[in-house]
């Protein structure tokens, strides 16, 4: 299957009509098992090595993924398998989570701004400030946290939020920073399912936060906010993907398609060497040569 095709399928491209419905968290797009997607995930594990050497090599892009997800939705062994090809040296994921003091005497963007990857590196958002048009929308008494001037603080807020997080990306994007936006899909089920192992599981326990039981409470509310921020942040330049997340083999390879067909639009390449670097490669074979 081509990776074009997994773009397609799961970006929110028609984000005025986006409804979360439409896209079913158990599709495999036709796919059996782990093992049939085994290879493919192989070998767009590797095409993403070779890419990013590229993009380091080059020096002109930065990459920047960002997740989001309900918890237990596989955002961390989203990012363990499809980063594992990878070189260390190129790629920072960034977790966040709840803001501290310091950051409550700033702004929204603040936190994560700092953490914007640099040329030639892919920074991963485990978490992001999309959480402010999720969880703190959610629990409204989290905004009071965050001292704003009360006159600033109106029903207007999120739509707000929306269209500064879009100037952001904007302004990221057109700065050589490619956004790219992932929405790790799970039902309701999967998710009982998947805490329910990490209950019955001993190994396993340490994922488990009664918090987490706490959120699920709130489900519905979370999808109408899912829902609601996908329609107002995917745009042309930072698209949303919102990727099948019942069957983690299953978005791992989405993830790897997506991500590697965002990159070869790229056109990365090496950087060409000029007449004085070849100068100088000849002058270091030579120099080698004589080496006793
Ligand atoms: P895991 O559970 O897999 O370790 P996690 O990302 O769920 O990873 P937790 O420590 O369980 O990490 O939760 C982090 C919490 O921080 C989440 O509930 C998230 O909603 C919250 N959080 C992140 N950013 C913000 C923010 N800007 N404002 C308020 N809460 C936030
Ligand atoms: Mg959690």
């Amino acid at each position: 299957m081509k990776d074009r095709k997994f773009a397609e399928r799961f970006c929110a491209a028609n984000a005025d009509r986006f409804r979360l419905k439409d896209f079913d968290p158990a599709d495999t797009m036709g796919l059996k098992s782990k093992e049939e997607a085994a290879d493919a995930l192989e070998r767009g594990i590797v095409r993403l090595s070779e890419s990013q050497e590229k993009l380091y090599a080059q020096d002109h892009w930065g990459i920047l993924l960002v997740l989001q997800a309900m918890d237990a939705a596989g955002k961390d062994s989203t990012i363990k398998h499809v980063m594992s090809g990878v070189n260390p040296q190129g790629c920072i994921v960034t977790s966040f989570k709840t803001p501290s003091v310091e950051d409550l005497n700033h702004d929204f963007l603040r936190r994560t701004m700092r953490f914007i990857p640099e040329r030639g590196m892919i920074g991963i958002f485990n978490r992001s400030y999309y959480e402010e048009v999720l969880v703190v929308r959610v629990h409204k008494e989290m905004l009071l946290r965050e001292k704003l001037p009360a006159k600033l603080v109106s029903d207007e807020i999120w739509q707000e939020r929306f269209e500064d997080i879009n100037s952001f990306e904007r302004y990221l994007t057109r700065n050589g920073i490619l956004v790219l936006k992932f929405f790790l899909n799970v039902s309701k089920k999967e998710q009982k399912r998947r805490f329910q192992e990490r209950l019955d599981t001993p190994d396993k326990n340490w994922k488990f936060s009664i918090n987490d039981v706490l959120e699920r409470q709130h489900w519905d509310q979370y999808m109408r906010a899912y829902e609601e921020m996908i329609r107002n942040t995917s745009t042309k330049y930072a698209p949303w993907y919102v990727v099948p997340a019942d069957h983690k083999w299953f978005t791992r390879l989405a993830v790897a398609e997506i991500l590697n067909h965002a990159l070869e639009q790229l056109n990365l390449s090496y950087p060409k060497m000029d007449a004085e670097k070849r100068k100088d490669l000849k002058k270091a074979r030579i120099a080698l040569k004589r080496e006793k």
